[in-house]
């Protein structure tokens, strides 16, 4: 389960760790893992992300309108002795 699409989409305002170019990161999808990856000067590193919290959020990048439904999910199914 990948949380990007195959299409590199830049991601704003990401700042590249290597390099700290400015919205020079693009994300995607690729094998069913998620890369991101800066155009300026190559750097890739594969993004991990808990099996849990896909479940809670998966739209990591475009969920600001429904934060109210998504705390009642959490307080519910939030999962005993386990920190995310
Ligand atoms: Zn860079």
């Amino acid at each position: 389960m990948s949380t990007y699409s195959t299409t590199k989409r830049f991601l704003a305002g990401a700042i590249c760790p290597r390099c700290e170019a400015a919205d020079a990161i693009v994300v995607y999808s690729r094998d069913e893992r998620d890369f991101r990856e800066c155009v300026d000067c190559g750097f890739i590193d594969e993004m991990h992300f808990a099996p849990q919290a896909q479940e809670l959020d998966t739209r990591v990048s475009e969920s600001a309108e429904d934060t109210s439904d998504e705390q009642v999910v959490k307080i519910l199914s939030f999962p005993s002795g386990s920190s995310r």
